[in-house]
């Protein structure tokens, strides 16, 4: 991340907050693979997460490690030119995503975070969302 140029930290800055990222997709075909049945950006809720379980009042937010600011992860260093800037802009983010999950959490909804960096696991991934949220309509007798 520390290599990046400026027309790359431009295009990737052009992304925050955006719709179907490849890690967003990733997960959501793992999702569909094991079985689950899903919505997408639910304007109505907080947030409007990337995935929602309307039936189980359960969603999922699928999160870029850098700029989310995923602790301790490599993938999520702050770049070592202009540091004020980007640890403002950073923090301000993952300010924003904490208020989102109390928000949601508050009406009555679990939240699930995946990160980008667990994503490539594929087996930990289908776990995950195994665990969150418990059989599908299928598997059930
Ligand atoms: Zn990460």
């Amino acid at each position: 991340m520390d290599t990046i140029s400026a027309e790359e930290r431009s295009r990737l800055m052009a992304r925050v907050g955006g719709k179907n990222t490849a890690p967003e997709r990733e997960v959501r075909r793992a999702l569909h693979a094991l079985g689950y049945r899903y919505r997408l950006h639910d304007r109505a809720l907080p947030g409007k997460p990337d995935i929602v379980f309307g039936a189980r009042r359960k969603v999922i937010m699928v999160h870029g490690c850098f700029w989310h600011r995923h602790s301790d992860c490599p993938f999520a260093r702050i770049p070592k030119s202009r540091v004020k800037f980007w640890t403002e802009k950073l923090e301000g983010n993952r300010r924003r995503d904490q208020h989102v999950v109390e928000r949601l959490q508050s009406l009555g909804w679990a939240v699930l975070v995946i990160w980008e960096c667990e994503i490539r696991d594929r087996a930990h991934l289908n776990a995950r969302l195994r665990a969150f949220l418990g059989p599908t309509r299928a598997s059930v007798p």
